[in-house]
């Protein structure tokens, strides 16, 4: 009934927010067939908002991730799926539970610093919780820096702060 809904007036671009999250699981597959079908259909546009990344990954041709209210990465998805560049987008793909309960909760090495938004982090918003923070992380914050098609914010890849190596 909501997609019907969200439908009657011709959109062509459709906000799913969290769109399989009050779902049984059995229903979140047929439902995700259903919105890419009617994508083909109608000619849609959709821009999904979402914390499961198998969603993320079925429905996506490009993925932003947000980090604090940033997109600390953006490029199509088959690249971020297969070589995410941003320690955040690293540690959100092994955060990954897996089918096999004897492999345990993986550990993506995040610090458990929990941010205040209401008193954001100095420098780079992500540095208390990043496995690879640097000395100036915390007092510099990372620019926009673009490879491909895509672009991600991190002194890692800053040529003037951090490694410097980028492979487009
Ligand atoms: S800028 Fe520094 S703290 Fe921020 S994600 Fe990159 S390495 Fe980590």
């Amino acid at each position: 009934m909501a997609i019907a809904r969200a439908l009657i007036n011709r959109p062509r671009i459709v906000i799913c927010d969290e769109p399989t999250s009050a779902l049984d699981v059995s229903v979140q597959s047929q439902i995700l067939n259903l919105l890419q079908d009617l994508r083909e259909e109608l000619g849609l546009t959709y821009l999904v908002i979402s914390h499961n990344l198998a969603v993320v990954e079925h429905m996506a041709t490009r993925v932003a991730v947000m980090y604090l209210g940033r997109i600390v990465e953006e490029e199509d998805a088959d690249t971020l799926f297969s070589s995410p560049k941003h320690p955040y987008s690293k540690a959100l793909l092994e955060s990954v539970l897996t089918p096999d309960p004897s492999l345990g909760i993986p550990d993506t090495h995040l610090g458990a610093a929990y941010p205040n938004p209401l008193d954001m982090p100095t420098g780079c918003r992500f540095h208390p919780r990043c496995i690879d923070v640097m000395p100036h992380c915390g007092q510099i914050a990372p620019q926009k820096i673009a490879f491909g098609d895509g672009h991600v914010e991190c002194h890692l890849y800053d040529e003037n702060r951090g490694k410097g190596s980028l492979a487009s």
